[in-house]
């Protein structure tokens, strides 16, 4: 899972998005990347690795660009793979969460119309995809509109349109997070509200298929399949008043072990009156389902496993990929537990969505308010327990 972050305002963008990006890390990344709109171009900086102390953009006067921590799915980790990725004569910028399922379909026929590529990535398809579309579109964010509805997969992706278009920024979610924050000074585009906490605590947080297009300080939400407008605004949120930097730590993991004896006390604060409801839904419950990926996979069989032999419920833990052949098996009586930090964990999402489609009622918990997996739950408990 990786990050993106945008800005469209009237400060220096650089600073800000290098920022944005660092208080993505925790979302793991292997390079990163900035563009900047200048006057007559796109600035564009590239790396893989760690992201630098310093962005390297230090001083530099746009005050519209986006950001990129790539996990790199399609091509290996270079320089030329990392986002954001350019249009061949240099019109927009793109970087992209997730992956385009049908990739190599629309690469063949990308390349039988002429378009080459540089970077080996699944992403540049949407660049090239979008330069096609442009040429029938009226505008930059049609074109997009038309090229992400073209995509299989989960996908977000963040477009940075030279100066002179008509917009400044534009987005489209679907499966990967994205949210939108209203500061003062300018707007924001990210992958999760915790990024740009330090701006602003006014938000938007944007479903599956919405896209966004500013302008100004004209904000704009559309259905991204029809193109119509929608309504939506923004709302205030407490952020969470958890730390997202390593804390001297040298990497997240450990920083995590060290904090389990405040994360179990913290956990523990829900009263009994919140936890009544849901204890009687699994009493009831014909079967409890765990699931996670990866230490909160760990987590999720630790959960099952208590709640065997403590509480003396039928309960097991599905791998997630094993989902599909469980589908016999799930009833309405059923529910599902799913285990997750930042929420968005993509494989725990499908696991989740497959369930819910045989009538499982989804439990969660996970550390991000706002993000996918609680707001498909019925019950969600996070480990800050009050915001
Ligand atoms: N599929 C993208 C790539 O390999 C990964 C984007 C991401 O980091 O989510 O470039």
């Amino acid at each position: 899972m990786c990050g993106i972050f945008g800005y469209a305002g009237s400060r220096p963008a650089a600073d800000l998005i290098h920022t944005g990006l660092k208080r993505l890390e925790y979302r793991g990344y292997d390079s990163w990347g900035i563009a900047l709109r200048s006057q007559e171009d796109i600035l564009l900086t590239k790396h893989t690795g760690a992201l630098a102390a310093e962005s390297g953009l230090e001083g530099s006067t746009p005050t519209v660009g986006i950001g990129h921590t790539r996990w790199a799915t399609h091509g290996g980790v270079t320089d030329v793979n990392a986002h954001p990725h350019m249009a061949t004569d240099g019109s927009f910028a793109l970087a992209q969460n997730g992956i385009v399922e049908n990739y190599q379909e629309l690469k063949e026929q990308l390349l039988a119309g002429g378009y080459s590529f540089i970077s080996e990535t699944d992403t540049e398809v949407i660049v090239r995809l979008i330069e096609e579309e442009r040429k029938h579109a009226d505008s930059l964010a049609e074109a997009v509109r038309r090229a992400f509805v073209k995509l299989d997969g989960r996908n977000t992706v963040i477009v940075l349109p030279l100066a002179g278009d008509e917009c400044d920024l534009i987005a489209v979610r679907n499966g990967s997070p994205l949210v939108a924050g209203r500061a003062a000074d300018g707007i924001f585009i990210a992958s999760d509200t915790l990024s740009f906490a330090d701006q602003t605590d006014e938000v938007l947080l944007l479903e599956n298929n919405e896209m966004i297009v500013l302008a100004g300080s004209e904000i704009k939400v559309l259905d991204a399949r029809s193109g119509n407008p929608i309504s939506r605004s923004f709302e205030t949120i407490n952020h969470e008043d958890s730390t997202i930097d390593k804390e001297g730590y040298p990497h997240f993991m450990l920083k995590e072990i060290h904090e389990q004896q405040h994360t179990i006390r913290e956990a523990m604060r829900y009263s009994q009156h919140e936890l009544q409801p849901f204890a009687e839904a699994c009493r009831q419950a014909r079967t409890i389902y765990t699931v996670g990926a990866g230490t909160a996979g760990y987590a999720a069989g630790q959960i099952a496993y208590y709640l065997r032999t403590i509480a003396g419920l039928r309960a097991f833990e599905l791998k997630a990929y094993e989902i599909d052949s469980f589908t016999e098996g799930f009833s309405a009586d059923d529910i599902i537990i799913g285990v997750s930090q930042s929420g968005e964990t993509a494989d725990t999402i499908e696991a989740l969505e497959f369930a819910a489609q045989a009538g499982v009622r989804i439990a969660s918990i996970v550390n991000m308010r706002g993000s996918t997996i609680p707001r498909m739950s019925q019950w969600s408990f996070f480990y800050q327990v009050r915001s």
